[in-house]
């Protein structure tokens, strides 16, 4: 079968490979159907970071179609559409026994610690995936990922009604987060992304306010979802006193800030990690959110048609807040 395979920083190829061998008990085995890629992807082939196992591949936001259950498999069946848990959990540290999974000490993802989603068919545990409502399209089922981390970015940041929100970047974390306060009734949501048609079309779909950097100040609550060193630092500096920060981009080093403002204002700088339990509730919130994730998809691209999407989400001039793979 095809699979997209990479083999280190800045080299990903379309291959040949074998398809899984025969399931093991409580495995199923998926015909894909829809993956995104996601900013993660594109940083692990940029700079390795977080890969423990090449070839290895990518992909962890997919949904896919049952078509063989192993033994002891009793909640799916063949025709089934479910998708994948990112999450590649230990089950046994002190974090994964409290229920915080999303902190476990050992935790990997689907597409770096095991084969993901960018191939014709992946097998995985029958409690790696999630069911899927009737009715719910591959390629909305495969945004339940990225929603399920937006989820729980608005969880963490606990708006209040009617207190102004300012997110930093529209990618697909900062857009999923902004389309949520909307949908929720939280807000009015203001946000700073740099790429144009990617910030016009999140003012029609997600009700945003679009601004630039320089105009903000006294927000009572921001999100960073750029990764940048020098976002962080104007959000620390133009947040109101008493104000929160989320922060959910992944940067690539460590980043100087003024941390003496954080002491005298007394905000709250805070990290949001993948997710806990959100994606049932993302994928349960699908059927509701259908229409106004259709609108930021864009058109579906093929599984060998991956690499070059590569190169063009990682320049930034895609305006469609999400690239979905149709094999
Ligand atoms: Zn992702
Ligand atoms: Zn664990």
């Amino acid at each position: 079968m095809k699979a997209v395979r990479f083999h280190g920083v800045g080299d990903l190829r379309v291959e040949e490979v074998p398809r899984p061998g025969q399931l093991a008990s409580g495995q199923v085995r998926l015909a894909v159907r829809a993956a995104g890629i996601c900013g993660s992807d594109l940083h692990n082939f940029r700079t390795g970071m977080w890969m423990s196992r090449l070839p290895v591949t990518p992909g962890h936001e997919f949904a896919a179609e049952v078509t063989e259950v192993g033994a002891s498999v009793g909640h799916l069946a063949p025709g089934d559409l479910v998708v994948a848990d990112s999450r590649a959990t230990c089950g046994e540290c002190p974090n994964c026994l409290a229920g915080r999974r999303n902190l476990c000490d050992r935790i990997g993802y689907v597409g770096e610690v095991c084969d993901g989603g960018f191939a014709e068919e992946v097998v995985l545990s029958a409690h790696e995936v999630i069911k899927v409502p009737a009715g719910v399209a591959p390629e909305i089922a495969a945004l339940s990922e990225p929603l399920a981390v937006a989820l729980r970015v608005v969880r963490r940041l606990d708006p209040k009604p009617g207190q102004p929100i300012l997110i930093a970047g529209g990618g697909a974390i900062g857009g999923l987060a902004a389309l949520l306060l909307s949908e929720f009734g939280f807000g009015p949501v203001s946000m700073a992304e740099r790429n144009s048609a990617r910030a016009a079309l999140l003012a029609r779909v997600a009700n945003v306010e679009i601004v630039t950097l320089d105009q903000l100040s006294g927000y009572p609550l921001a999100i960073e979802a750029t990764g940048s060193a020098a976002v962080l630092r104007t959000l620390i500096g133009d947040v109101a006193a008493g104000g929160r920060i989320v922060m959910v981009g992944i940067f690539d080093g460590e980043a100087v800030i003024p941390v003496n403002r954080l002491v005298e204002g007394e905000i709250e700088l805070i990290g949001s990690a993948v997710f806990r339990d959100e994606q049932r509730e993302a994928v349960d919130l699908l059927p509701r959110l259908a229409l106004r994730l259709q609108a930021l998809i864009g058109p579906a691209i093929t599984l060998d048609a991956v690499p070059s999407a590569y190169g063009k989400l990682i320049a930034g001039d895609e305006a469609a807040l999400k690239t979905i793979m149709r094999p």
